[in-house]
């Protein structure tokens, strides 16, 4: 058998005929039917630069949904994530922003944090326009996603994250829908098989995964914004109050961080069973890649007191990699036991016997796979 670093470099290499096949997907990417799907490609660019890639190499038809699922999803964010709006009005756009999702004459001026997310709500109708054109068994999944989900932000901004069974329950309505309702429409689309269906649950640790390294990771931004995602279940174990990190770099601090990270990365089991289920190429780019990339963002997070004071973001060289060599569930093992090998634990990190007795477990569950 080859060495790591011989299998890692042939990998490499083989994958950039891949990655190649990739790029010139995206080139010659057809341009969108109608008006306003072009309005909602460019908008994708805008709010999700690295979704937009993975989304514009899914097949046209599926494409074209995904598209809209994510905007209208984006949408709904923008309203939950601008505290500067009436509280009372906020939570009827959240509980009935569903309604409006193909209504093209709902839009909404100056409410967002950014002038992207601005323009989005003032432009809602085009994005209700695309909506409309979807096939009706889009439609659907779609609507019932975005009722669900406003439903359950609007729960959240009336109650505290106090236990790890909120955080689950929050992060379930932000973000593990997202991968449910995927889930659907990759079964619906035909491309993938109905079994998906029967694993919603693990669809939803695909989206936990995701929100809960972003909520980890964002700490001292949060804060400095008045949010705060991290339970209290967990912070009240390590310090009076859920700022009382900010700046700080001991061991109660990278105690509180690192049981964070454990939580996170335990969701980890489900997400390589998912990513097993696939069958479709670009479908598999579009869900494995996010999924690495924030295994690598964990790692980095991992013990790292610098989470208390700035936004850390992992090299762009060391993204590209990942996403370059994420085409199949073979590289992606690798991509992972490359992160895994490489993660550093020792006896003064605190927590330290958790987290290698998890990525023990994922280490042994990509010996089953392979
Ligand atoms: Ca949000």
């Amino acid at each position: 058998m080859a060495s790591k670093s011989n299998k890692w470099n042939v990998v490499k290499s083989v994958s950039k005929i891949a990655n190649q096949d990739i790029i010139s997907k995206i080139k010659n990417y057809n341009s969108p039917k109608s008006e306003s799907l072009i309005y909602c490609y460019n908008t994708l660019d805008k709010v999700s630069r690295s979704f937009a890639v993975v989304i514009k190499q899914l097949s046209p038809e599926l494409r074209d949904a995904v598209c809209v699922f994510y905007l209208s999803l984006r949408a709904l964010d923008t309203i939950e994530d601008d505290l500067s709006t009436n509280f009372e009005q906020r939570m009827q756009w959240l509980n009935e922003f569903y309604l409006h999702v193909g209504n093209e004459n709902f839009k909404l001026e100056n409410v967002g944090d950014t002038p992207d997310y601005v323009e989005l709500l003032s432009n809602y109708p085009k994005v209700a326009k695309a909506f409309n054109e979807l096939n009706d068994k889009y439609k659907t999944i779609i609507k019932d996603i975005a009722k669900e989900m406003g439903l359950g932000m609007a729960h959240f901004a009336k109650n505290e994250v106090k236990t790890i069974d909120d955080y689950n329950m929050y992060c379930h309505y932000v973000a593990g829908l997202v991968g449910i309702g995927l889930s659907k429409l990759f079964a619906a689309s035909g491309i993938e098989s109905k079994e998906l269906l029967e694993k919603l649950n693990i669809a939803n640790s695909m989206g936990l995964f995701l929100q809960k390294t972003n909520i980890t990771r964002d700490y001292a931004e949060d804060v400095e914004q008045g949010r705060f995602f991290w339970p209290q279940e967990i912070w009240k174990k390590f310090g009076n109050s859920n700022s009382a990190f900010l700046h700080k770099s001991d061991l109660n601090a990278l105690g509180c961080l690192n049981t964070m990270v454990n939580d996170a990365l335990k969701h980890f089991i489900d997400c390589i069973d998912y990513l097993n289920s696939l069958k479709e190429t670009s479908i598999f780019r579009f869900c494995a890649i996010p999924q690495v990339m924030a295994l690598g963002t964990l790692k980095l997070v991992y013990n790292n007191a610098m989470v208390f004071s700035e936004n850390i973001k992992m090299e762009k060289s060391e993204s590209a990699i990942m996403f370059a060599n994420c085409n199949s569930i073979e590289e992606f093992n690798l991509l992972v036991k490359n992160i895994i090998d490489n993660w550093k634990t020792e006896a003064s990190m605190p927590l330290y016997f958790e987290t290698n007795q998890i990525l023990n477990n994922i280490s042994k569950k990509l010996v089953l796979n392979n």
